[in-house]
């Protein structure tokens, strides 16, 4: 399926309004514009968060962030992040206390780790990181952001304690949970101490890291008034149909295998060494068809012939897009695939949606990169859409201005190395009434 952009179609119609003609529809409009019920109730609660830039500064601009140790996995998913306004502004709602003393969206008690008192709620460290980035803290004389310093900074102009506390502690938390995946309390002898140490200090996998912080804020927040765990849904959560279907000839027996929970975007999708391959392609290679690895067939006990049909029940907001980036080598080996994958500026998911009668479009709007040869090695970047509708390049503590073709570059080639694409974030397209009923 060919991607339809918006500016072809926009060219298209502009074309016969010069002409003189009527704007013709690319395709015959569908009687009526329905949805799933899931994807209405996402609509109504995504709908519900901000999308203004919560920034408490004159000066706009983002800032770099200095690494401390092999951080750069967390840095770049946190630029990410903190340049996604409606999650800034969703978990500036955590744990709000009123004149009153009325607390909504609470912490709820697991989110402080009894075992471990160097374990704080996440969702605070990350209000309070939201807050000292895009606040008035460490500027220069002209009032610009500086680079947000380390943790371990002691000077207090640049990094007030509560900032400086909740940097430390956002740290402490991915430290403990990257040690700990099971919640394990951590061991307190010497020897495995150093041990853990090594291993949160190793580098680990932008997206796995994603998926931990997403879920960790999302846990870290009392689900008692539920509409803020409705809103965090509306605005992450991806809810695919999967029909497994088996291939064995006089079995063919199909069978429903969604997961109802369904997960924070969509789960690794392959991509092809060829250097011609595109999200897009990528993306309905997934969807449409595609063999389910490792599978056996309750039915008939065949191994490996069942492939999976995706459909989309509910899109998020902002929908990240996980690219495998792990290959096959020559000798079979495992190996980075470092090969062109074009990014498709806008996509459209409408026909891939199980009520495919109203439109569902996205537009890119952040990516991480990876650059180095080994995927447990080399360095993460992030170049994502800022304030003002400009893209941004984020390395660290630099930060540099960039045009919207080299969000759209992959590989990206920076001072000589480059940079591959391994997570996208895409952002949905929402269309005013008027121009619904001219859409497709
Ligand atoms: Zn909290
Ligand atoms: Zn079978």
């Amino acid at each position: 399926m060919a991607p339809t952009t918006r500016s072809t179609t926009r060219a298209a119609q502009a074309a016969a309004q010069a002409a003189g003609q009527d704007i013709p529809p690319l395709y015959p409009r569908p009687a009526r514009r329905t949805l799933t019920a899931l994807q209405r109730t996402r609509n109504i609660n995504s709908g519900k968060v901000s999308k203004t830039w919560p920034i408490t500064r004159r000066n706009k601009q983002s800032r770099g962030i200095f690494r401390d140790g092999n951080t750069c996995y967390r840095l770049s998913v946190l630029q990410s992040l903190l340049h996604t306004p409606k999650f800034l502004n969703l978990m500036l709602e955590h744990n709000q206390i009123a004149a009153d003393e009325v607390i909504t969206n609470a912490c709820t008690p697991q989110s402080v780790h009894e075992q471990n008192a160097r374990v704080q709620c996440i969702a605070c460290s990350m209000k309070g990181i939201i807050r000292g980035y895009w606040g008035r803290i460490n500027l220069d004389g002209n009032g610009a952001p500086r680079p947000i310093p380390r943790p371990s900074t002691q000077n207090e102009a640049d990094q007030p304690l509560a900032f400086r506390t909740a940097f430390t502690e956002f740290n402490n938390w991915v430290d403990f949970w990257i040690r700990n995946p099971n919640g394990e309390p951590s061991p307190t002898n010497k020897k495995e101490t150093d041990d853990e140490n090594r291993d949160s200090d190793a580098q680990h996998d932008a997206h796995a890291f994603l998926m931990l912080l997403l879920d960790g804020c999302f846990r870290a927040t009392s689900p008692a008034g539920l509409l803020w765990h409705d809103k965090f849904e509306g605005l992450f959560r991806y809810n695919p149909d999967v029909l497994v279907t088996c291939s064995a000839p006089d079995c063919g027996v199909r069978r429903n295998v969604s997961q109802p929970p369904g997960s924070w975007g969509i789960t690794p999708i392959h991509i092809l060494q060829t250097g011609t391959d595109s999200i897009s392609q990528a993306l309905d290679r997934h969807l449409r068809t595609h063999d389910w690895d490792n599978s056996e067939c309750p039915t008939c006990n065949s191994k490996n012939t069942h492939q999976t049909t995706e459909r989309i029940e509910a899109g998020p907001e902002v929908f990240f897009i996980h690219l495998n980036l792990s290959g096959q080598g020559l000798k079979g080996d495992i190996v980075k695939i470092r090969a062109a994958v074009g990014l498709d500026e806008d996509i459209d998911l409408t026909g891939y949606q199980l009520d495919p009668s109203t439109p569902l479009r996205y537009t890119l709007s952040s990516v991480v990169l990876h650059a180095g040869n080994n995927l447990t090695s080399g360095h993460w970047v992030a170049t994502t859409t800022a304030y003002g509708k400009k893209c941004v390049f984020l390395n660290d503590s630099q930060v540099r201005v960039e045009d919207k073709a080299f969000l759209l570059s992959n590989p990206s080639t920076v001072q000589g190395s480059q940079h591959n694409v391994a997570i996208l974030g895409y952002t949905r397209i929402h269309f005013p009434k008027r121009m619904l009923a001219e859409l497709a």
